[in-house]
């Protein structure tokens, strides 16, 4: 066996051999791939081998679509039969929530490239002349889809593999990894070692005993899921077309043809399983091609349902049911990209559709170990977007909950109340008893809107009965004052020597000169992509306060300490300090009996922070906020958080002082025309695409992506963010809708809301440069006129930040 490679994969699965395809195709031949047994003797031989594009989530429809383009012309690229079935599939829905949701879905589906239109019971009918369509309104079909052989394919793909130079070892098992002081790593197996600058953990259901060698920790659960093949069914015989992939919610699970038989998968909505639930969930080392003794019972309830439906399926006899292992995570999104805490060590792991998503994640993930980054937004499956609050406790919770909700509708405000709550402010049950309409965001509990008791949300695409309720959060903050626990801010101390080199390195704007001076700035890669967006206040010559949004807590703290040398400390504050934000016009008229420090514009100017005492609190108190209104940060302990609170809300009781929630915030900003990180601001793009210079300072000195920005910038863009108001009457932009001028689809939104203040819906969205007139948004299936504007439609020259 060799001895060194550049990179070792763990797992000879679809998502293992996907990357090792992809790597290789992208340059990296000096790849060896380790598989225990035989190649897809995990979960991937077993496997229903179904690959919808429709999804939910824009940038995992990516990774579907690359996949459902790769598949079918395997064949042609190794030489290997994939199995590729290009039948299609239709999605069926029996409430008008759903059918909004298919709209929302064919809109984003013609910027990822995939043909989904919304057809009606007889069309339905036309293409699976024996479902029984009663109460069913439309269906969601997507015809360059369909299902795959597993083992095919992804033999077809180790074919391919190998073909382009990477090796792959089979009956060899990867007993241990040692980080090496050189920074390398030492695979070890049971036939001999191998030192590599990358391991990929690629395990599948073994991927969290694997990653524990180098102490990382990997939030799945694997689930027991079985589906059933019936015996040969007459109607089937010499058929021309393939019926297509049939997924349908109010059966949980997935029915099709399987050559002349039928198949029958369900997720059962109680009694679900863990695998091995006996012996630590996870599977014995020597197992290989391992099932469970089927358990109809257990998916009888769903199942009867799918027999009504295919009324054909029940009266042929049941040939066999598989009962196999899936990896689930807590959000149902696979594992892809670097673990946290250590350095070339990736995770490809926790795929609950591994065979629709090994070649897309592949693909990307090669992308981003080979080049630096990936050409799509990977944050919806980076490892990092879990903390330690992931445990194995809240990982098994939700993970039951996404295996049973697989084919659950996901609504805009359905909220998965499994494992929670995780992370709590003290004020989590006092803004509970004040009305509190919680969502989680990084393991905490975050308002996203105060209602009145009894209030119940109607989940839908279109506004809905949130609307008003927002509306008035928003006239609080405009024309009053408004208060917000967002603790749960992602916040470091970062100090020393070094500390100012090393965030002068890291980060694109000119850091704060003087202590009290605060500067929004981006962190970026080699490739000036952009890969974070942190608030740093100069606490001192040499201690920094560095912010960053709450998804971001485990990335940042990588970004920092990867860096840093001994003459650095960091230290995450996130639990420790709490953070109230106090806005709107009274806000200095609310704290300024709280307070002996003159809060007045001339000794507290506008983008500074100070060390003050509030109510008898030591409070850091920053004078900035992402509404757009006069008004302060303030962080204090997290044990006199809830002290601070009602301080602050009996002195504002005179002046009309509100809570308000997140969604309140997204209205406000997108007023301001701020950007979101995660939406407009992605690992996709430089600052110069989202029209953000304002924080590119290259003349500061050299540092992480200067080189490339500018390089960007010289050569000009292809893409480019704008902001502007759409005729929207019922819905506003969510993110994912196609731009269009004219037929052309020109650009894709990212997000939108609706400002309270001004009447007037708002968006962002990337398009090509040159298309700045004549734009719609596609929403919900309907065109609306899109204005490019060149400003905030809110307080142009910022007067009111800084009154
Ligand atoms: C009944 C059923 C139906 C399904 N239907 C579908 C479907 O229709 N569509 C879909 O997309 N998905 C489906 N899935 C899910 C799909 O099977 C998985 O998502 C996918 O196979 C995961 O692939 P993987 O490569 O991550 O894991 P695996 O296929 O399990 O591969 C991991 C490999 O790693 C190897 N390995 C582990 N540890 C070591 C070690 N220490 N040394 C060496 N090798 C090691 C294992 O032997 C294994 O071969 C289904 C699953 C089940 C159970």
């Amino acid at each position: 066996m060799q001895t060194h490679a550049k990179a070792v994969i763990i797992g000879g699965g679809m998502m293992g051999v996907g990357l090792a395809y992809h790597l290789a195709e992208e340059g990296w031949t000096d790849v060896v791939l380790i598989e225990k047994g035989e190649l897809t003797s995990g979960s991937t031989w077993h496997a229903a081998g179904q690959c919808p594009s429709f999804i939910s989530n824009y940038n995992m429809a990516k990774i579907h679509h690359y996949s459902n383009t790769l598949y079918p012309k395997l064949e042609a690229i190794t030489g290997q039969p994939a199995g590729w079935h290009g039948c299609g599939g239709i999605r069926l829905a029996t409430t008008p929530e759903e059918v909004d949701w298919f709209r929302h879905v064919a809109g984003f589906a013609r910027n990822v490239g995939f043909h989904m239109e919304v057809i009606g019971p007889n069309e339905i009918k036309q293409l699976n002349p024996w479902l029984e369509t009663q109460g069913v309104i439309a269906g969601a079909y997507t015809n360059m889809d369909g299902h795959v052989d597993p083992s095919s394919a992804c033999n077809a793909m180790a074919a391919g593999a190998r073909q382009f130079g990477a090796t792959i070892i089979r009956q060899t098992r990867v007993t241990d990894i040692h980080v090496l002081p050189s920074g390398e790593f030492e695979v070890v197996t049971d036939q001999g070692n191998i030192t590599c600058e990358h391991v990929v953990n690629a395990a599948g259901c073994y991927a969290r005993e694997v990653a524990k060698w180098v102490g990382v920790d990997t939030p799945i659960t694997n689930m027991e899921h079985q589906y059933l093949v019936t015996e040969p069914l007459a109607e089937f015989k010499g058929l021309d077309t393939e019926l297509p992939v049939m997924r349908d919610p109010a059966t949980a699970g997935y029915y099709r043809q399987e050559q002349q038989a039928g198949l029958v998968g369900i997720y059962e909505h109680y009694g679900s399983r863990e695998a091995w639930a006996g012996r630590g969930g996870f599977p014995a080392w020597d197992s290989e091609n391992e099932l469970f003794e089927g358990d109809i019972d257990r998916i009888a309830p769903w199942l009867e349902k799918a027999l009504e439906r295919m009324p054909i399926f029940a009266n042929a006899g049941i040939k066999r049911i598989i009962n196999g292992a899936i990896p689930h995570t807590p959000d149902g999104n696979p594992l892809v990209g670097p673990a946290p805490g250590l350095r070339n060590f990736w995770q490809c792991c926790g795929a609950a559709i591994g065979i629709a998503q090994g070649a897309g994640t592949g693909k990307y993930l090669a992308q981003w170990m080979v080049h630096g980054d990936s050409e799509i937004n990977m944050h919806c499956v980076d490892p990092r977007r879990f903390g330690e609050y992931a445990d194995p406790d809240y990982t098994r919770a939700k993970s039951f909950d996404d295996y049973e909700n697989m084919f659950e509708t996901p609504l805009p405000g359905r909220e998965i109340h499994a494992g929670r709550p995780n992370r709590v402010t003290p004020l989590y049950e006092p803004l509970k008893a004040r009305g509190a309409v919680y969502t989680e965001v990084y393991g905490w509990e975050r308002p996203k809107y105060f209602a009145p008791e009894g209030f119940e949300e109607k989940l839908q695409y279109r506004r809905n009965n949130v609307f008003d309720i927002v509306a008035a959060e928003c006239r609080a903050v405009r024309e009053r004052v408004g208060i917000m626990d967002l603790s749960s801010f992602a916040k470091f101390d970062v100090s020393g020597a070094g500390a100012e080199a090393l965030l002068d390195h890291l980060t694109a704007n000119r850091l704060p000169q003087k202590a009290g001076g605060i500067t929004l700035t981006h962190v970026l890669s080699e490739n000036g992509r952009i890969e974070g967006e942190w608030t740093i206040t100069r606490l001192a010559d040499d201690r920094f306060y560095v912010l960053t949004g709450a998804g971001a807590e485990r990335q940042a703290l990588d970004q920092l300490s990867r860096e840093a040398g001994a003459d650095v400390t960091i230290t995450n504050l996130t639990d420790a300090f709490g953070m109230l934000v106090v806005a709107g016009p009274k806000a200095r008229d609310v704290l300024d009996p709280l307070t002996d420090a003159d809060l007045g514009s001339a000794s507290f100017r506008w983008l500074s922070g100070q060390e003050i005492t509030l109510a008898g609190i030591p409070v850091r108190a920053l004078r900035v906020n992402y509404v757009g209104e006069l008004g302060w940060e303030l962080h204090a302990p997290m044990a006199d958080l809830a002290r601070l609170y009602d301080a602050i809300r009996a002195a504002g009781a005179a002046h009309g002082i509100a809570d308000f929630g997140g969604q309140a915030v997204n209205a406000l900003r997108m007023e301001k025309a701020y950007c979101g990180m995660g939406s407009e601001l992605t690992n996709e793009i430089t600052l110069i695409e989202a029209a953000s210079t304002r924080f590119f300072a290259p003349d500061k000195g050299d540092f992480r992506g200067r080189a490339a920005t500018e390089a960007v910038r010289a050569k000009g863009v292809s893409t480019r963010l704008v902001y502007g108001e759409v005729a929207a009457t019922d819905c506003d932009v969510y993110g994912g809708e196609a731009i269009m001028q004219g037929e052309r689809v020109v650009g894709v939104c990212t997000s939108g809301g609706y400002g309270h203040a001004t009447g007037k819906s708002l968006a962002f969205g990337y398009v090509a440069p040159e298309a700045l007139h004549g734009l719609e948004i596609i929403i919900l299936g309907e065109r609306r006129p899109f204005s490019v504007l060149q400003g905030p439609v809110w307080d142009l020259d910022n007067a009111r930040q800084k009154a």
